[in-house]
């Protein structure tokens, strides 16, 4: 299955000229951190309902899982 990376280059803290907001260092999109937080720019459509996890049993909270709601694990359905 095909997602997005969890990486700097779509992580939220991302600021200008490749520093992280977080830890204040140059990072690049090999990286990534406890403290990752998806762009929010990247999330409009992004939630359970979209999910390629919710029907293929690799979701992580099936229990919870449910439209206007997404998790870290949320991935792209591969019919999309
Ligand atoms: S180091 Fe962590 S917090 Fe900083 S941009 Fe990368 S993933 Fe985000
Ligand atoms: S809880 Fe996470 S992995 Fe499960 S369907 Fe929702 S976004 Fe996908």
């Amino acid at each position: 299955m095909i997602h997005l990376a969890n990486n700097c280059g779509n992580c939220g803290s991302l600021q200008t000229n490749s520093t992280c907001g977080v830890h204040q260092v140059q990072v690049s999109q090999d990286l990534t951190c406890n403290q990752f937080n998806m762009r929010e720019s990247l999330i409009p459509g992004m939630d359970c309902t979209s999910c390629g996890r919710k029907d293929d049993g690799s979701c992580p909270h099936p229990g919870k899982a449910a439209a206007g709601m997404r998790c870290h694990m949320w991935a792209p359905n591969a019919q999309a």
